[in-house]
């Protein structure tokens, strides 16, 4: 579907026209996240499937990924350069930039900032733990707390990980997934000015309830990412609306229903296509958006109903055959793992494409 072109958003936000009521809770309006609730039942825990080999009973293969973006994305390298080094086809530089990951002249999204970002999906939508929290360790609600733990008495057990521990590793356990680095299609970056951000706090209101963490913060998408220009911004190297990256996500022995689960988190069920992903720096600002298409997948010899020896040679899954696999898979994560309450608020946090207005002066 073409997007219409919208390079720059000169405009100011639309404002309210005057006789519509404001929002019963203009706080909640203005907010540029929301909090998608912990599942009523604590993290389901067993064993991972391990590494050792290959099983017929699950799912080992390639994810082909195609990534567009949408409004600009923004993985900071650390690295300040001259913008006279650096070389737009577009923009005449401010004399410091911000750089972007990169490679040979191309844009890298990280696969370790793709693989977080899909990673806190799928721990919303499945009964997996509080990983990677900055909450203090009282404020966990029981047996939210991150699996592995030195200091639990599990510590290393071998069926002690939650659904998205199992998938995506812990402390001493590698995990199922692999992400790849999504290499940019084409040599080029525009340049932009970011607003400077607060840090945003933890205490929100709403983020605890009855003193322990009530949910798992996201960030809404916006049309557009603000940009105010070089006296309120600082300026970065950025991936522009439409830029697009491309990965292979590598699986191994997952099951069907834990394929599925990614899929959905990449916009693939058809209950649920309207999700999209919220990649690198900005994201308070409408930064990072990013759309996902699947446009292969390998699979590796599997599947009950093989007996023929273990393939070398990857079957390739495009067009209907790819989507009646995914349909499979899907179906199997509804049945078997995905929680459909926290599917359904985290939907509504990533929906895209969206009328929403980027925040304006928070910052
Ligand atoms: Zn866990």
């Amino acid at each position: 579907m073409p997007e219409k072109p919208k390079p720059k958003p000169q405009k100011k936000s639309t404002p309210q026209p005057p006789d519509t009521p404001l929002p019963v809770q203009l706080e909640e309006f203005a907010k540029p996240y929301a909090l998608v609730s912990l599942p009523r039942q604590a993290p389901r825990r067993g064993s991972p499937a391990g590494q050792e080999r290959f099983r017929r009973d699950r799912l080992t293969g390639k994810l082909h990924l195609r990534l567009t973006v949408k409004t600009t994305a923004f993985v900071a390298s650390g690295v300040v350069a001259m913008g006279s080094d650096l070389s737009s086809n577009k923009t005449k530089n401010p004399p410091l930039i911000k750089t972007a990951v990169e490679r040979d002249n191309r844009l890298i999204i990280p696969g370790s900032s793709l693989k977080g970002v899909v990673r806190s999906a799928y721990e919303a939508i499945t009964q997996s733990c509080l990983c990677k929290t900055k909450a203090d360790k009282t404020k966990i609600p029981d047996g939210y707390r991150e699996c592995n733990q030195k200091d639990n008495r599990e510590y290393n057990k071998k069926d002690n990980f939650c659904p998205a521990c199992q998938v995506f590793g812990a402390l001493n356990w590698q995990g199922l997934i692999q992400f790849p680095d999504a290499e940019a299609v084409e040599a080029d970056f525009t340049v932009g000015f970011m607003p400077s951000l607060k840090s945003p706090s933890r205490d929100f209101p709403g983020y605890y309830i009855n003193g322990k963490v009530a949910g798992r913060k996201f960030y809404y998408h916006a049309i557009r990412a603000v940009d105010k220009g070089q006296q309120q911004g600082i300026a970065v190297q950025q991936a522009g609306g439409e830029f697009v990256f491309t990965t292979r996500l590598r699986y191994m022995n997952l099951t069907k229903a834990e394929l599925g689960t990614l899929l959905i988190i990449l916009g693939q069920d058809k209950s649920y296509p309207n999700i999209a992903l919220k990649v690198g720096g900005g994201k308070p600002v409408g930064m990072g958006t990013m759309t996902v298409e699947v446009t292969e997948i390998e699979q590796f010899g599997s599947g009950r109903e093989r007996y023929s020896s273990y393939q070398t040679e990857p079957q390739s899954l495009t067009g209907e055959k790819m989507r009646q696999f995914m349909e499979q898979s899907i179906k199997d994560a509804h049945n078997q793992l995905v929680q459909s309450r926290q599917l359904q608020e985290l939907s509504q946090v990533l929906q895209w494409p969206t009328d929403r207005e980027p925040p304006e002066g928070m910052y």
